[in-house]
């Protein structure tokens, strides 16, 4: 008799720059398509497919858990707290503690009380072990373990490759007999076009400061393909004439930088060449305004 085959949604959380990205190309070895299951309900995105004979992983993203201050932050907490609540499985990715940072910080306590709270399965995932003394990952490993809420602990290097074998080696453990969600490479423009807009978005949180990151948001306006080339045309969305000054930055350069940085993330993630026409547009006070919101394509859940 043949195994049943398993599959299911495996969230990964982790603060922007902990390796998530590249850990996702790891785990599913070849840019992927991205694609939505079933009609979008949340802005959920599937960041890839880890396709084995005998399982099926679907890697989704879960931005956005952080101290919300407004309407729309909730609403982005939701969408994730609600990815979490539907995942099969977590993947909390963290960095190596150390002398220097020998707990882990606010946000990292945050997406784990959230991790715990949802109940889920959840596994830990150091990364970047290649960087770190074996002391530190000793540590690192004690640390999350006596929390008790994670069923394994796996260091890796997401760069190296190192452990990325025995994390895809547990998944299927952990995941419930079901059918292969994806066949081969389909696309839906709403999900690619959202996930694409995150890309932008993130970037705009790892480059700014204060109120910026929390009162932009992204739209994916028009794609088309000419030849080789995908053309993105995006428009990044603040609240006001100042902001979208900053986001400009002198002489263009930041928005520049922005936009470049997207633009390689897209590149490797739908392995294609991509040209991404970048934006500024201020709409007042959207991030209150449910119906501006609700436009934006960030609906209610
Ligand atoms: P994300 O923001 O979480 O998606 O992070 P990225 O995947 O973009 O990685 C952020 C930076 O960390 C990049 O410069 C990666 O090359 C680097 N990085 C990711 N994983 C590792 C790792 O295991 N070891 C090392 N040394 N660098 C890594």
């Amino acid at each position: 008799m043949t195994p049943p085959f398993h599959s299911g949604f495996v969230c990964l959380v982790g603060r922007p720059n902990v390796g998530k990205s590249t850990l996702v190309n790891r785990l599913v070895g070849r840019p992927v398509s991205i694609t939505s299951p079933k009609p979008q309900t949340t802005r959920q995105r599937v960041l890839g497919v880890c396709d084995h004979p005998a399982f099926q992983a679907v890697l989704v993203d879960t931005p956005g858990i952080h101290q919300a201050r407004d309407a729309f932050n909730k609403r982005l907490v939701r969408y994730a707290l609600s990815a979490l609540a539907d995942a099969d499985l977590t993947l909390l990715i963290v960095e190596p503690l150390s002398a220097q940072r020998p707990e882990p910080g606010p946000e990292d306590a945050l997406v784990l009380e959230r991790v715990r709270a949802a109940g889920a399965a959840a596994v830990l995932v150091v990364n970047k072990i290649d960087l770190a003394p074996e002391a530190d990952i000793l540590a690192t490993l004690g640390h999350y373990g006596a929390l008790g809420c994670f069923a394994e602990l796996i260091p890796v290097s997401a760069l190296t490759g190192r452990g990325v074998e025995r994390l895809l080696g547990l998944l299927p453990a952990h995941l419930p007999p079901g059918p292969r969600y994806f066949e081969d490479q389909q696309w839906t423009d709403q999900s690619e076009g959202a996930l694409l807009g995150e890309l932008v978005r993130q970037e705009v949180f790892r480059r700014t400061e204060q109120e910026i990151p929390y009162s932009t948001a992204v739209r994916v306006e028009h794609m088309e393909d000419k030849g080789d080339l995908r053309v993105v045309h995006a428009r990044i969305f603040v609240e006001r004439e100042s902001q979208k000054g900053i986001l400009i930055g002198k002489k263009g350069r930041m928005l520049r930088a922005i936009g470049e940085a997207a633009r390689r993330k897209m590149e490797s993630l739908l392995g294609c060449k991509i040209f991404l026409d970048l934006q500024v547009g201020v709409l007042a006070d959207w991030s209150r305004d449910a119906r501006r919101m609700d436009q934006l394509g960030y609906p209610e859940v």
